[in-house]
């Protein structure tokens, strides 16, 4: 056999066994999800082989004309689904949608607001010096909000006193930013839309963590509450494609179009603008039940940790209003969130390690964090319900407070596994989630 052969072959062995695995794991990781069949179907489609600069109908381009009318369809269910004015489904990413909208907002090097990423602000929103896209890309300067550790939120009164301090000095802050990658609780956009008038701000929101929710009507309603641009990640509680989208009110839509051609993208995957079309259809049929699941799975998931003995943060708070729970693990027998991730994947338990917001203060840094977080999307999207999140509940424990055995933990895991393995809330389903599609 040729070398080369032999690679190839290997390729396909090791997606062969990733897909095995997956359909024996429990996977908790907040920023994933599953997409069903029809989406996979989509997004195998010949789209993938194609370009379409630009805006449908006025390609640069020939040969798009399935293309324009499939990209059409997914604005049109995005401006539906979000009651939006107007929406760019080119973006490749979240972090590309990030971009198009800081370019939307700002000059290069202009300052804006964001979360900090010990409070749950994502790596997009962060200043040069920690390598963030703002920073690092745009030169943006950003300020952090104060946050209110205990009630894991904004510190409303403090952060608009921060505000008008920077102003006061001359620093003057163009661009207020909202939303987070641990983000159980929805800001407090309309709170600041005053100041964002008195001082000619723009607002921003990136959604991408509770993109699914907001389109079932199930977190907050950032464009109601005064947010003029707002970004998604399709693939997160959107059950998508990877993609992005950038929704906003019309008299943002031509800088928003510029920024995503000619400016951030050529060719913009329509394959996933494709993907993302049927998953907006199956959010419209079924986003309801779906999300209100999810909500239902995360508060029953921190409860039944909460039980076990688990430090869930904000308690006082039920907890969650989304499907994150942010859980501190420092008084448990591993001690590390690295640890406990590690050990939880060897058991076949896929979470993330986090920082929480005192780890500074404790010396801890992102790759010893104190936490993990958990997200129920990918759980409920396989038809999970309350009762099995005390089941999962359980195999954390045993894992994490009882240390036992990760082999007989995995293996427990995986015949808990073998009844969840078909996409629900999906129009079809025939095909097994995480079945390995043989084409060749
Ligand atoms: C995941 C995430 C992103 C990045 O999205 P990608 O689609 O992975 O580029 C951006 N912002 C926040 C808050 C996120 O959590």
């Amino acid at each position: 056999m040729s070398e080369h052969k032999k690679v190839y072959d290997e390729i396909f062995t090791l997606l062969e066994r990733h897909d095995d695995w997956m359909s024996k794991t429990i996977n908790l990781i907040a920023s994933e999800n599953v997409s069903s069949p029809a989406v996979r179907s989509a997004i195998v489609s010949d789209f993938r082989d194609r370009y379409a600069e630009g805006w449908p109908g006025e390609r640069v381009y020939a040969g798009c004309k399935y293309i324009d009318e499939v990209e059409i369809i997914c604005m049109k269910l995005a401006k539906k689904l979000y009651k939006a004015e107007f929406a760019d489904v080119r973006p490749i990413s979240g972090v590309v949608a990030n971009l198009m909208m800081y370019s939307a907002a700002m000059a290069p090097g202009e300052r804006m607001m964001a979360l900090s990423i010990a409070h749950g602000g994502h790596i997009s929103h962060a200043r040069a010096n920690l390598g963030g896209t703002a920073g690092q890309i745009r030169g943006h300067k950003v300020q952090n909000w104060v946050f209110d550790e205990k009630e894991f939120n904004i510190d409303v009164d403090a952060s608009i006193g921060k505000i008008r301090k920077l102003q006061e000095k001359g620093d003057e802050v163009k661009f207020l930013l909202f939303g987070g990658s641990v983000f159980p609780f929805p800001h407090p956009v309309k709170e600041f839309r005053e100041i964002a008038d008195e001082y000619g701000m723009t607002i921003g929101y990136d959604s991408a963590h509770v993109s699914g929710l907001i389109a079932s009507g199930r977190f907050q309603d950032p464009l109601r509450e005064g947010a003029d641009m707002v970004t998604l990640s399709t693939h997160k509680t959107l059950f998508g494609p990877q993609h992005g989208v950038v929704l906003s009110r019309s008299e943002f839509a031509d800088k928003i179009k510029r920024a995503a051609f000619p400016g951030m993208m050529s060719n913009h995957h329509l394959h996933n603008v494709a993907g993302l079309a049927v998953a907006f259809a199956e959010m419209m049929e079924f986003g309801k039940d779906y999300t209100g699941q999810i909500l239902k799975n995360s508060k029953a998931l921190a409860q039944a940790l909460h039980e076990r003995g688990f430090h869930v943060i904000a308690e006082h708070k039920g907890f969650t209003e989304s499907h994150t729970i942010l859980v501190d693990i420092t008084e448990t027998p591993l001690k590390d969130g690295s640890v406990v991730e590690q050990t939880l994947e060897d058991a076949n338990i896929i979470i993330n390690r986090n920082l929480l917001p005192w780890d500074k203060k404790r010396g801890r840094d992102y790759k010893t964090p104190g936490g993990i977080r958990l997200g129920t999307s990918e759980t409920t999207r396989l038809g999970m319900k309350e009762s099995e999140m005390d089941a999962i509940a359980e195999f954390i424990h045993r894992v994490v407070m009882k240390e036992e055995d990760v082999k007989k933990v995995a293996a427990d895991v995986a015949q808990f596994k073998r009844d969840y393995q078909k996409v629900h809330y999906a129009f079809d389903n025939e095909t097994d989630a995480y079945a390995h599609l043989r084409f060749r």
